[in-house]
């Protein structure tokens, strides 16, 4: 049977445990699995770091999602990103996206380049920029949408096309709108994930999730590195992320209604010059937007017309939002990006991003409003 999105994320994944019956599906903490007499493990587990029960239930649940083959869990989103790259060898070039998550272009920068990667950071929303930046030697192509923190749109599809005519992979870090938009049906190879955030859902958990559409060589190493390398998240870890996953498309249905009831509010906003989400019909992504994505999520940023000073003052002054980094749970959080990025940060200074949470919309509003004045 072919499942709804809704259905997959309640069912994929889990089973009635077939030993006790528990609906719920056990947290298995056994580090070490037994061996049959004949020296085999018929039932599929060794060692806890090659693999366990949970890690393989929420592998199994999130390549139904994803629509993919199979999927490798790491401990962060970032061991995920980095396991990405150490499948590739000395000499293979990334085409990376000046917008990506900092932690993902400073894996590269800091980490890869000295053992022998090479990597563009381009505007991945320039078509005829990405055309120009691929080479021979490309082997992965970076797609991330929205971004981090101008919400810029980038068209999965065109990547996807482009990449795979110079023989490379199109990666797409689908953190930002997990459900919303379905990078494998727009020909993306592989999916990045940092489920520390929606997947989670309640700023409880650290993980991460490579996802392939075709269970490749190339991904058979990524597996590889996940068991030889080590990055794994703990069973228990596994069990909340995939917890979360079952109330996902609900969650980033609610999200998604609610950002665009802030934006709108902000839009309008006299001290508010520049509000910047995708569902906007003024966002200069919010054609394709509207194409690859079903709604626009939780995540937008504005710009106060008086600078930094006036944007601390509205994150100093918010009651329900908290000042916090992060992304993606329950609870509505504020962050003024220029400071925590520190020194060479690309962020305006006037910039506040809002993750919107599940609180009633008119609550958040009259938070906003309130510290607007
Ligand atoms: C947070 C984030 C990551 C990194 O994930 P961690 O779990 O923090 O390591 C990667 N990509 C995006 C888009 C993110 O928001």
């Amino acid at each position: 049977m072919k499942m709804k999105i809704e259905t997959l994320a309640v069912h994929a994944g889990h089973t009635i445990d077939p030993t006790t019956g528990a609906v719920s599906t056990p947290i298995h903490l056994s580090t070490t699995f037994e061996r049959d007499v004949e020296g085999t493990y018929s039932r599929g587990f060794m060692y806890t770091r090659n693999n366990n029960p949970n890690r393989e239930a929420l592998e199994r649940g999130v390549s139904m999602l994803e629509g993919g083959e199979t999927a490798a869990a790491f401990g962060s989103g970032t061991a995920a990103a980095m396991a990405l790259f150490q499948a590739l060898a000395p000499g293979d070039h990334v085409l990376a996206h000046v917008d990506a998550y900092y932690g993902t272009t400073r894996l590269l920068r800091e980490i890869f380049l000295r053992w022998g990667l090479e990597a563009d950071f381009i505007d991945m929303g320039n078509l005829a920029a990405v055309k120009k930046g691929l080479r021979p030697q490309t082997k992965l192509a970076w797609s991330e949408t929205p971004s981090n923190p101008l919400l810029k749109i980038v068209d999965i599809a065109a990547i996807a096309e482009v990449a795979h005519g110079v023989g490379a992979l199109c990666v797409c870090d689908n953190t930002w709108a997990p459900v919303l938009q379905r990078p494998f049906e727009l020909g993306a190879d592989l999916i990045l994930h940092s489920t520390t955030k929606y997947f989670g859902g309640h700023c409880d958990v650290a993980g991460g999730i490579v996802v392939a559409k075709k269970d490749s060589e190339f991904f058979q190493r990524i597996r590889a590195i996940q068991y030889s390398g080590g990055a794994v998240p703990s069973p228990f870890d596994c069990w909340l992320v995939l917890r979360g996953m079952r109330t996902l498309p609900w969650r980033m249905r609610a999200h998604s209604e609610n950002a665009m009831k802030v934006a709108n509010f902000l839009a309008q906003h006299r001290k508010v010059n520049n509000v910047h989400y995708p569902g906007l019909s003024s966002h200069p992504g919010h054609e394709i937007a509207t194409h690859q994505m079903s709604m626009f999520g939780g995540m937008l940023s504005f710009e106060l017309r008086d600078g930094r000073d006036a944007a601390m003052s509205v994150a100093a002054k918010t009651k329900i939002f908290t000042r916090a980094t992060s992304l993606g749970g329950v609870e509505s959080l504020i962050e003024h990006r220029a400071s925590i990025e520190g020194a060479g940060t690309t962020s305006p200074e006037g910039l506040l991003r809002l993750s919107i949470g599940l609180e009633n919309s008119d609550d958040l509003i009259e938070d906003l409003d309130q510290a607007l004045r």
